[in-house]
């Protein structure tokens, strides 16, 4: 999944879509380029790798202008060499897309057919060209986008510039995700709403099919059809705080000793830690009403569901089949009405995950989500939202360490739900958070001391070890580790209410 961002500003606007596409970097890339308007001429800079190599580029050599695109590509089609990296660009405009032309093949003989040359192996050029073929017959931009969106067939959101009209951004999404920003006479478009988390929280996410034209002023938005519609405007939790590195050497390492406190946050939607209680009506599926769950997703989520699934199975007592997204709707798997399809992604974009998620909808069927990023194409599509953990959203790394415990914590979350009303004589002590605090605190490195009568040795393992509602300290720094306050799981006893003060590991510069 790659990056996509866009800018109509008041300011110089290659360093800021830089800055947007380094937040965007969590997706995986393998180029990256920049194209600005600047004085009416359209120009990029491009750069195999890292991200760093394009912010070098353009130290040595700036672009200027207040319109432009930035793109990190993860290649389909071509291999990731500066030649085939967006923006790709024609005499009249420059193009970034996200997603594969499936038709591309046929689009590209036709065109050359008509005289156009191809400089790159990717799909991609083809819109560039179709877009430029449209303008050279004479129509306007608008015009020309209107009559070629219907001739792409596949997966894209794709956003355009064009020589000459330094107000004037023009984006489609079908597929994969695109929001608009709304800023003080600027606007802004990216793939979510962590890209342009510095720049506004308003956004507007477009729907498939939908396409906009943004302006200095404002967007007009149209859906498939050529009707202007109207998509709301949510405030975003992406903000710019959660997404900095804090005073951690990298994202990984912060995530990782952030984990204790986005449990915690997590849990508590389902938990209520003061009196140690199920909160009432924090899943809002029914599972009374459910006897199987068809789990699917992908990648690490996957990985969170097969943890789920022996929750699930042991604690609440519900069978659970677990399928790559891939492969779920081609199963045809028979699901009744008492079944509830859940579908797990830390993104809620995940393609293969959020195909198979359409296809149960189209059925009829009991549908239910767990996302960590509540303005995401599952989140919106589904009524049932199981998790939205609170602080877990803007997530730069995809490793296992993070997003398995949080995803797992809102698994377990409705696993402990359930488990309640199975046996009510375990509601002081949910199981799902005596198994959080065996596979998952431990990873985060919480080694404690009681406080509740004075200090005493650092406890042994097995002994106690899961800290919730837990507040750290960073300025009571000792020896490498910081003070957290929080709430003690004990390991036999379930929830102790008492709060106590630990030391948490983190590693120094
Ligand atoms: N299919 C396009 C390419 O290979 C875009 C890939 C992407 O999503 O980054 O250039």
């Amino acid at each position: 999944m790659c990056g996509i961002v866009g800018i109509i500003g008041r300011e110089q606007v290659a360093p800021l879509l830089v800055d947007a596409l380094k937040r965007l970097e969590y997706r995986g890339y393998d180029s990256a380029g920049v194209a600005t308007l600047d004085f009416g001429v359209l120009d990029r800079r491009r750069a195999e790798g890292k991200l760093g190599n394009l912010d070098k580029l353009l130290k040595e050599n700036p672009l200027g202008g207040t319109i432009g695109l930035g793109h990190t590509r993860w290649a389909t089609h071509g291999a990731p060499t500066v030649r085939n990296a967006h923006p790709h660009t024609t005499p009249r405009l420059a193009v970034i897309h996200n997603g594969i032309i499936e038709n591309f093949a046929e689009l590209r003989a036709m065109l050359e057919k008509d005289g156009y040359v191809f400089e790159t192996e990717t799909d991609t050029e083809t819109v560039a060209h179709l877009v430029t073929r449209a303008l050279d017959r004479g129509l306007a931009p608008v015009e020309a986008v209107r009559q070629t969106l219907p001739q792409l067939r596949g997966a894209f959101a794709i956003a355009i510039m064009f020589k000459g009209e330094d107000n004037l951004l023009i984006a489609a999404r079908n597929g994969p995700p695109l929001a608009v920003g709304y800023g003080e006479g600027e606007m802004y478009l990216g793939s979510d709403a962590i890209a342009l988390a510095p720049f506004t929280d308003h956004l507007s996410y477009l729907e498939d099919g939908d396409w906009a034209v943004l302006t200095r002023s404002g967007v007009i938005i149209y859906d498939e059809s050529g009707e202007i519609v109207d998509r709301p405007v949510q405030k975003s939790a992406g903000t710019a705080f959660l997404v900095s590195k804090g005073n951690h050497r990298h994202f990984m390492e912060k995530e990782i000793h952030e984990q204790p406190e986005v449990i915690s946050h997590t849990l508590a939607n389902y938990l209520d830690f003061s009196k140690g209680m199920i909160r009432a009506g924090a899943a809002p599926v029914d599972f009374a009403k459910v006897d199987r769950i068809a789990a699917s997703a992908c990648g690490t989520a996957y990985y969170a569901g097969l943890v789920g699934k022996y929750w699930f199975e042991h604690i609440a007592r519900l069978p659970v089949d677990i399928d790559v997204a891939s492969e779920f709707r081609y199963r045809e798997m028979p699901l009744s009405k008492n079944s509830l399809a859940l579908f797990v992604s830390q993104s809620g974009e995940t393609a293969d995950t959020l195909a198979s998620l359409r296809y149960c909808k189209q059925q009829g069927l009991n549908i239910g989500t767990i996302v960590n990023v509540k303005e995401s194409t599952m989140a919106r599509e589904i009524q049932h939202r199981i998790s939205n953990p609170r602080r877990s959203g803007s997530r730069r790394c995809l490793d296992q360490g993070f997003h398995l415990p949080i995803i797992g914590s809102g698994i377990a979350g409705c696993s402990g739900r359930q488990n309640a009303r199975n046996d009510q004589r375990r509601r002081r002590a949910p199981a799902c958070a005596r198994t959080i605090r065996n596979s998952t605190l431990c990873n985060a490195g919480v080694e404690a001391r009681r406080s509740d009568r004075g200090y005493q040795p650092r406890t042994q393992p097995g002994q106690t070890r899961a800290l919730f509602g837990a507040r750290h300290e960073l300025s009571a720094r000792a020896r490498g580790r910081a003070q957290t306050q929080g709430n003690f799981l004990y390991s036999r006893r379930g929830l102790c209410g008492r709060r106590v003060e630990a030391w948490t590991n983190c590693i120094d510069r």
